[in-house]
């Protein structure tokens, strides 16, 4: 079974309700979801979110790991974004035209927080952000091709949007992730290994001078948790400014989740643009690109060239939800300590369970993320991932589904603990992993 292999048993969760719901949704909504990886069958739809819980359709309340995707950092309907939300609406709503206050408070937020960040923008989603990123990547340099690495994901751009869970046969050649993409827009981006910096070396040689940016998770979360050496990282550094090329750290998922000035602020590396998303208004649509003042005024309207519209930019609900989950990140510092240490506490228990069974496995992850690859360590690029069992990967979320903990039952997904969780979440999580653990073991299918 290979590493991007979704199989998973016969579900066990009576969900009639849910069903119905499901039913009704595919006869409206292609495949019943309006974003592909929602659907993952039972259970088919939720109700209710409070905290570090949620309630399905039918009644049954999940411990949630999936967190929206990670766009849930504080926790669920967390009153302090909720609150400054209530306190909005009613006020002034969508202009579109001028500014407002928010807008320029949030993007003072940023700019104080965030290593990189000189100037910034708002955008409604992450996908926006990366390609304004990539965009102005291509006008400040007049070059052509972008980098990213196997296993990479940057939202549904065509330029981006290749070379993701992709299967043995197709990973490093031409994996498109869509239909629809222009043939030169799939070539127009090249495809490194993380944590192996000769691979982007290459690439440089093979194209002089035609690389406008390389762009990169900072910890691939989109296959688990590749957490980068600090020599891969320092490394895009010195080659992007010796090469002329922008480095992108996509932060949309580690961005004010593993710390306020996201992972640049951990490894002390200072890329020129940084897009961000998800966790940041928790869990209120919004996106963000911020970097260098140079760059970053090649959106002027006035005299720039690059071209800056979304008539929902910087909109007063997405701002404020923004604002406050900032604001309480950067009032309560122990939300990073404490949600590292529950990390810690599930990754250490997780990886007990796993000597004690003598199960070929690796538990990663990094701050509050945590996954387990059903393949022997170290796991340092896809090239690792290769070695996954995929379907011992998606059934050991499939069954800690319907023991009541929400682990996304799809290829490679990771698990978020937000600020909501505690230690005893933690340690009722671990109960059920062993028991999961040692079932899946006497079915043969952890081995
Ligand atoms: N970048 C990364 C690293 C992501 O994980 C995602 C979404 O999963 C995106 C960009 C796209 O963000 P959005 O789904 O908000 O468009």
């Amino acid at each position: 079974m290979a590493a991007t292999d979704s199989l998973s048993p016969a579900p066990t969760i009576d969900s009639p309700r849910g069903k119905a719901l499901a039913d009704a949704a595919a006869a409206v909504l292609p495949g019943g979801v309006n974003s592909a990886t929602r659907y993952i069958g039972e259970p088919y739809a939720f109700t209710a979110a409070e905290g570090p819980w949620v309630t399905d359709l039918d009644g049954r309340r999940y411990l949630d790991y999936h967190a929206a995707f990670g766009a849930i950092l504080l926790g669920h309907n967390s009153p302090i974004v909720n609150d400054a939300v209530a306190s909005t609406i009613g006020g002034l709503d969508l202009m579109g035209i001028g500014v407002t206050e928010l807008e320029v408070q949030l993007a003072r937020r940023v700019i104080d927080v965030v290593p990189s960040a000189e100037m910034t923008i708002s955008t409604m989603s992450g996908s926006e952000a990366v390609a304004q990123a990539v965009r102005l990547a291509r006008a400040a340099t007049g070059r052509r091709y972008l980098v990213k690495v196997q296993g990479g994901f940057h939202g549904w751009n065509g330029s981006v949007a290749r070379n993701v869970i992709s299967a043995p046969d197709k990973a490093y050649g031409r994996d498109p992730l869509s239909a629809g993409i222009l043939d030169e827009v799939v070539d127009g981006t090249l495809i490194g290994e993380f944590n192996d910096l000769s691979s982007i070396e290459e690439l440089f040689a093979r194209y002089p001078e035609q690389i406008a940016a390389v762009i990169t998770e900072p910890i691939p979360h989109n296959v688990g948790a590749l957490v980068p050496t600090q020599e891969f990282v320092t490394g895009l550094r010195q080659l992007t400014t010796e090469h002329g090329a922008v480095l992108v750290f996509d932060e949309v998922i580690t961005g004010f989740r593993h710390a306020l000035g996201g992972y640049q602020e951990i490894c002390g590396v200072t890329p020129d643009l940084t897009t961000f998303g998800k966790g940041m208004a928790n869990g209120m649509p919004i996106g963000g690109l911020a970097g260098r003042r140079d760059l970053m005024e090649r959106f002027d309207g006035r005299n720039g060239d690059v071209l800056l519209a979304g008539t929902f930019n910087g909109n007063p609900l997405s701002s404020v939800a923004a604002i406050a989950t900032i604001d309480y990140l950067h009032a309560n510092p122990d939300f990073y300590t404490r949600t590292h240490a529950l990390g810690e506490r599930m990754r250490a228990g997780l990886q007990v369970i796993v000597d004690e069974l003598g199960l070929r496995a690796t538990v990663a992850g990094f701050g509050g993320v945590f996954c387990v690859y059903f393949a022997e360590g170290p796991i340092r690029g896809y090239r690792d991932l290769l070695r996954n069992d995929g379907n011992a990967y998606v059934t050991f979320h499939r069954r800690m589904i319907e023991a009541g903990h929400l682990m996304l039952p799809l290829a490679l997904k990771r698990n978020h603990i937000s600020g909501a969780h505690t230690e005893q979440d933690v340690d009722s999580t671990l109960d059920a992993a062993r028991t999961v653990l040692k079932g899946m073991q006497a079915d043969g299918i952890a081995r």
